[in-house]
């Protein structure tokens, strides 16, 4: 049998001004997804699924994902849509489409991505099978249940399964093509959005409520059970949290289960908190400072590139280059980092120079301004990681601050690595994430958030949504 595979993975935060582009994405071409299966793990764990199985073809059209921004640049979208569907005409019959999407990708003036590509594929291919794997923070609209046979979402977060959601959804896909079983899919909403930082899945009530959902995909008849949150920093009508239960066969058994997981999810609804402690930006710095054990973790919670926020909001540096600046003293502090393409090509033509440097307010002008800093420009990095960005170490008398040419997340060491920085040796590192990821909890002495205003805000109640919602 012959299966189509494809995906558009982007989170799509519709309060950021900026808009997402070619140049942030990484795109992958028909065959090109076999070489760089590990920069997509969702749609690696669909492509080992069908490698491993006999009896399957595997056909790949389109891959395209960025770091989360902006919505994404709607000449854009239209142009991947239509090499995704030329490359699938040209293709001849398949017998399923089966594709790995984020589920909160959102496109300037169209909306829903995802409902606009299944729409448009369920439009020219009507009896064609489609089956998504999908972030836990998609958000599930009435079109993509509408289009689908089958949505599986990751179950952790910090998102460490996404190999497995795609052997998952390929999984589902397999029984039903090789089978001829009827998947059925239930799906149960509650509207209410949460930030990721107060539902990880190692912290309560997540923890129990993902132990539940495994109880109940491990029930006779279920084949896959998943609870996909929505993504609070889009302010869009269907965002809310969805539990979603695939059964063989039994519409009424996949129903009452999504709904006993969406009850329990509403019963709990006033357990969620941050995991972490979180304090206004200047008090979050201060007690960082006064720490003696290192390295203290400062999230920059308001600007995280991860959720698709700026990446260059200059509050928590102007707090260490002005009001906080005796609490600098005598301690090693790193900020990772700040966007700036021009600071970056002015860092690069003055290595070792001490210069005078306008940092970030670019595309934040909302929530701050730039900051004049003196400093040098100490160290730079070329063709950094996955997007090949340009790292720049400024040194300035209160603190060392990264820049980046692109707008990517500081996710783990690397970035440290590349610049000469022992991140162990810090007193403190402010990141521009919300809950850190592994590998930066595991060099954490300690760690807060610092909840500063920005395109990904955790204090929801202070966002422009137009569409209501019940806030967590
Ligand atoms: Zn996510």
């Amino acid at each position: 049998m012959r299966i189509a595979i494809g995906g558009f993975f982007h989170e799509s935060n519709t309060f950021s001004p900026l808009v997402t582009g070619e140049e942030d994405f990484l795109i992958f071409r028909r065959g090109e997804i076999y070489a760089h299966q590990d920069a997509y793990l969702l749609a690696k764990g669909i492509i080992s699924y069908f490698q491993e199985h006999a009896g399957y073809e595997i056909v790949p059209l389109v891959f395209a994902r960025a770091v989360p921004n902006g919505e994404v640049d709607a000449e854009l979208y239209g142009r991947l849509k239509n090499e995704f569907f030329s490359y699938l005409r040209e293709a001849g019959p398949v017998d399923a489409c089966v594709l790995a999407l984020h589920g909160s990708m959102r496109v300037r003036g169209i909306g829903s991505a995802e409902s606009d590509l299944l729409l448009a594929l369920k439009s020219a291919y009507p009896s064609l099978p489609l089956f998504c794997g999908l972030d836990m923070h998609a958000t599930v609209t009435r079109d993509m249940l509408r289009c689908t046979e089958a949505l599986v979402g990751f179950k952790t977060a910090p998102h460490i399964d996404a190999w497995e959601t795609g052997w998952e959804i390929a999984r589902l896909a397999d029984l039903s093509l090789s089978t001829g079983t009827k998947l059925r899919m239930g799906a149960a909403r509650l509207d209410c959005l949460i930030a990721g930082e107060k539902s990880e899945t190692d912290y309560e009530p997540m923890r129990s409520l993902i132990a539940e959902l495994r109880e109940v995909e491990a029930r006779p008849g279920v084949c896959s059970a998943s609870l996909l949150l929505g993504f609070p920093w889009a302010d869009a009508e269907e965002n809310g949290v969805t539990a979603l239960v695939v059964t063989q066969y039994d519409q009424a058994l996949a129903d009452a289960c999504a709904r006993q997981l969406r009850d329990s999810f509403r019963a709990r609804r006033n357990e969620f908190s941050f995991s972490v402690p979180a304090y206004p930006p200047e008090q979050a710095l201060k007690l960082a400072l006064q720490e003696d054990c290192k390295p203290v973790l400062v999230s920059d919670s308001g600007d995280n590139p991860t959720a698709g926020a700026t990446a260059d909001n200059t509050a928590l540096i102007s707090l260490l280059a002005n009001e906080l600046r005796q609490l600098t003293r005598g301690k090693n502090i790193t900020v990772a980092g700040i966007y700036d393409p021009d600071a970056v090509r002015i860092c690069a033509e003055h290595r070792g120079q001490k210069i005078s440097l306008r940092v970030g307010g670019n595309f934040d002008t909302l929530y701050c301004q730039p900051v004049a800093l003196q400093g040098v420009p100490l160290r730079v990095a070329e063709n950094f990681g996955l997007y090949a960005a340009t790292l720049v170490l400024f040194r300035t008398e209160e603190f060392d601050l990264i820049l980046s040419s692109k707008h990517i997340g500081f996710t783990d060491l690397e970035p440290f690595h590349a610049l000469g920085i022992d991140p162990l040796a810090q007193d403190v590192i402010v990141v521009k994430l919300g809950y850190l990821t592994p590998e930066l909890q595991s060099i954490a002495a300690k760690s807060c958030l610092a909840l500063t205003c920005g395109c990904t805000d955790e204090v929801l109640q202070r966002l422009p949504y137009t569409y209501p919602h019940d806030l967590i």
